[in-house]
């Protein structure tokens, strides 16, 4: 038979191990605060990557629009480019004498008409074509037509092919 002050220890030790087994049980249970629901818990950062996920989608699409804007309008560029330079080449042609490839002007390289053809050469090259064929006529270099004259500086002035002023 256990003596009264052993069975008092008994108890005393029993209650506190109950005690202590409590505490150990409440310290593993999730803190009771005013925090939302353990499931809402999950979602929150889901939902997040979710919008996340989406606001890159966008901004790629975004990114590949402004892209193909910027493609389209190198491409635009670089066309225009190109009629900019033939007419630049068309407008070099015909403002140039085809036969010393110099640039007309209104008093140093007069464009003159060859009357029976139609095609302008300057004066200079006129008058020395005129010297090969006797002084009687110019023979075209383009196309070989003969215009007869005698005195190349009356054949008729063509300043529709004078070079433009730079603006
Ligand atoms: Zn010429
Ligand atoms: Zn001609």
């Amino acid at each position: 038979m256990p003596s009264e002050k052993v069975r008092k220890s008994r108890t005393e030790f029993e209650k506190r191990e109950k005690i202590a087994a409590r505490q150990r049980r409440d310290s593993k249970l999730p803190v009771p605060t005013g925090s939302p629901p353990r499931t809402t818990v999950i979602d929150v950062p889901e939902l997040k990557s979710k919008i996340f996920a989406q606001r890159m989608e966008k901004l790629q699409q975004k990114l590949v629009a402004e892209q193909i804007e910027k493609a389209k309008m190198k491409s635009t560029i670089e066309a225009q480019e190109k009629i900019i330079g033939r007419l630049n080449e068309q407008l070099e042609d015909i403002t140039s004498c085809s036969v010393c490839l110099q640039r007309y002007h209104a008093t140093d390289r007069i464009p003159k008409m060859l009357s029976r053809c139609g095609h302008t050469i300057c004066i200079e090259c006129i008058n020395r074509l005129h010297a090969l064929l006797g002084y009687q006529g110019v023979k075209c270099p383009t196309c070989a037509t003969i215009t007869h004259t005698a005195i190349p500086d009356l054949l008729p002035k063509n300043y529709s092919v004078l070079p433009i002023d730079p603006i």
